[in-house]
């Protein structure tokens, strides 16, 4: 940009010089001309700033925030099935969970991904997780800003909201991948189990974990066992909702759009099993 003006600096003196009368005329000429540049290479710079960002985001969700090590950047896209992709967005998932078993966490520079994604986000998967305290996704993941596209309440359980949430991730921001995540000793999941009654809202949640309850119950398993099996089911359950009750979403599974999976995990171990 510098040169550019430059240029048109001594354009403008030797023009001054050998056409003395039309001067004033070439000056403003070379004036508009200026102006028009400089108006033109702002709105493309800030069209790099956006596109820079993008790059950035998908980087870091490809590379754990270490931009260096990736050397192929696959694209995510509206539309069209791209299973290796989804599949290394598993693998992703599976690595940081990992590294959160042995307690060796990537190092995160969130100030400088928070300048990265402040132009957009594009996460690369769903969560539908519990709300409970210890099942943080972004801590079993290893992950930090704008790669997971996180909902949670209690019981992990899908309503007409955490659909609502789940359609709008994967319709509009294009996520392809969704987990159902459950855990074990689910407090949602054993108040359904030992039933009885509680206040509307509570019930709300338990009613969608019932069919889950029933059919653990009627395995004749242990109280452990029953309870483990119940979050399990209740995984299952949930994912089945996904594709029952909302229209959007099945349409994406059908179209290869969108893949759901479940998985648990062990609050003693802090594993993440896929199902
Ligand atoms: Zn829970």
């Amino acid at each position: 940009m510098k040169r550019i003006f430059l240029s048109l600096a001594a354009l403008a003196f030797f023009a001054s010089t050998a056409y003395c009368d039309d001067t004033k005329k070439l000056m403003e000429m070379i004036q508009k001309l200026s102006t028009d540049l400089k108006q033109q290479i702002e709105k493309e710079s800030i069209e790099r700033k956006m596109d820079k960002a993008v790059i950035m985001s998908r980087l870091s969700a490809l590379s754990g925030g270490k931009n260096d090590a990736v050397k192929s950047v696959p694209k995510r896209k509206a539309g069209g099935n791209d299973e290796l992709l989804v599949e290394s967005y598993i693998e992703r998932l599976k690595e940081g969970n990992n590294r959160f078993v042995k307690g060796k966490l990537s190092s995160k520079n969130f100030a400088k991904q928070r300048e990265e994604l402040a132009a957009g986000q594009q996460p690369y998967a769903i969560i539908l997780g519990c709300s409970d305290s210890r099942v943080s996704p972004e801590l079993m993941f290893d992950e930090s800003l704008g790669q997971l596209f996180i909902i949670r309440d209690a019981g992990n359980v899908a309503d007409s909201v955490t659909l609502g949430s789940i359609e709008y991730a994967a319709e509009h921001l294009h996520v392809k991948l969704l987990v159902v995540l459950g855990h074990t000793s689910c407090g949602a999941v054993k108040a359904t189990l030992a039933g009885g009654d509680v206040p509307p809202n509570i019930g709300a949640i338990a009613r969608r974990i019932s069919p889950a309850a029933d059919r653990a119950k009627a395995k004749n398993l242990d109280e452990k066992a029953t309870a483990l099996d119940a979050s399990a089911e209740n995984v299952h359950e949930q994912i089945d909702a996904c594709s029952t009750q909302s229209a959007v979403l099945r349409d994406l599974v059908e179209s290869n759009e969108l893949k759901i999976i479940g998985a648990m995990y062990n609050l003693e171990t802090g594993k993440v099993e896929f199902q």
